[in-house]
């Protein structure tokens, strides 16, 4: 295998995203290959003690690294701006991973309480069954940040654009909070997606995907990744995946790959309808209120625009009403589907308070102003046209 050389001038998004990290066999194909092997041969006894010492730098097993895999860390290190990125098989691997590598019993993790709800669970159930205590604050609320720490704090968390209210946290201020506390400030960039919002420059430690959004971006495999520096990543980071084994599949690591080509010519053209429906939307007398980041309505859109590139590829509104106002509308929809998956290039519409955060109490729902007329709605490729008309008929039918 040889790295094909790139000029070593600054490259942009959409050229890392196409030629980083390309690793080429003896027989110079054009498209990345896919190594579907569980291990690799040696040519000699020597050369595998010399693997297991480290002293020969290639493949051992395919839990620790394959090709296929390493290719798409190499190409999303380049991406992000990271010294260094371990995939995983789903992206809640990646974040149990990014947090768990290295905070032990006794410490504590920070964390905005709104969080995707399976990395609430991380931080609010499963952490502190192991000895880790938490304490969940509001993520707007830098003082809360502030009053949270205490001596034995470890780790920050926090995603940005949160899920479902796009609210908007200031990864700067609360970096500069964790680090005066010693604390590493672990970022969920799904909403923002990696051409978007770069926490890695804004101050963060580490950020985390789960690339069966976005960067699958059509709807096929499941995978995640954590990037950050080359300490961290192949130090604790490494040895907790190698020895625990959340591996993302070769096949997988392949179609990410494949999707990375096409990665920022889609998301720019996602935020792009997400803005136009946002602006209908906000304009529609059946509507209550929209949530976009780059409108200039969101209560946040100067840190939006300061710390992001785009409004993001989702758009959040309360429909006037309730549940069933809520839910005629979601019935008469046609092109649009109901799922509770995002970041797919067929547009997807979710109601919050009955899936992904049913199970979270009512008031719990209300705190985090997740109302029963509120609808996520995540932008695909359609045209946009075609999409203001199919939201415009199931508007009507409220
Ligand atoms: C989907 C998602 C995850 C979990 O990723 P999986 O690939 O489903 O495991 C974590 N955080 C955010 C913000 C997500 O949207």
């Amino acid at each position: 295998m040889s790295k094909p050389p790139l000029p070593a001038r600054n490259l942009k998004p959409a050229t890392i995203a196409v030629h980083e990290g390309t690793l080429r066999s003896q027989f110079g194909e054009t498209a990345e290959a896919m190594f579907l092997t569980q291990g690799y041969v040696y040519d000699s006894m020597e050369q595998a003690e010399a693997r297991f010492t480290g002293a020969d730098p290639g493949f051992q097993y395919s839990r620790f690294s394959n090709p296929t895999v390493d290719m798409f860390e190499r190409r999303m290190a380049a991406l992000e701006g990271a010294e260094a990125a371990r995939a995983t098989a789903t992206g809640m691997a990646a974040v149990t991973a990014s947090m768990l590598s290295f905070v032990s019993a006794g410490e504590h993790i920070v964390a905005a309480k709104a969080l995707f709800g399976s990395c609430r669970y991380i931080v609010e159930d499963l952490a502190p069954r192991f000895g880790i205590t938490s304490t969940l604050v509001d993520g707007c609320n830098l003082d809360a940040w502030q009053k949270a720490v205490q001596p034995n704090t470890r780790a920050f968390f926090l995603e940005t654009p949160t899920n479902p209210t796009l609210d908007i946290l200031d990864i700067t201020a609360i970096a500069e909070i964790a680090h005066a506390a010693g604390a590493k400030l672990i970022v969920d960039n799904v909403f923002a997606t990696p051409i978007f919002q770069k926490p890695l420059a804004l101050g963060a430690d580490v950020v985390c995907y789960s690339a069966t959004k976005h960067i699958d971006g059509q709807g096929r495999t499941l995978g995640g990744i954590v990037l950050g520096s080359e300490e961290y990543v192949t130090g604790p980071l490494q040895m907790f995946l190698r020895q625990t084994g959340p591996s993302l599949s070769p096949f997988n690591a392949w179609v990410m790959l494949k999707s990375l080509e096409t990665l920022a010519l889609r998301v720019e053209r996602q935020a792009a309808t997400a803005a136009r429906v946002a602006d209908f939307l906000g304009d529609h007398p059946k509507v209550q209120r929209v949530i976009y980041p780059f409108r200039d309505d969101h209560p946040q859109v100067a840190l939006a625009r300061r710390q992001m590139t785009a409004g993001s590829t989702l758009v959040t509104f309360d429909v006037k009403g309730g549940k069933e106002e809520a839910f005629r509308f979601g019935g008469a929809l046609g092109i649009v589907k109901i799922t509770n998956n995002l970041g797919d290039a067929k547009t997807l519409i979710t109601h919050p308070a009955t899936t992904t955060h049913q199970r979270l109490s009512a008031d719990a729902r209300a705190e985090l102003g997740i109302s029963d007329a509120m609808l996520r709605l995540s932008l695909g490729l359609e045209d946009a046209d075609d999409l203001i008309e199919d939201l415009s008929i199931a508007l009507d039918a409220i």
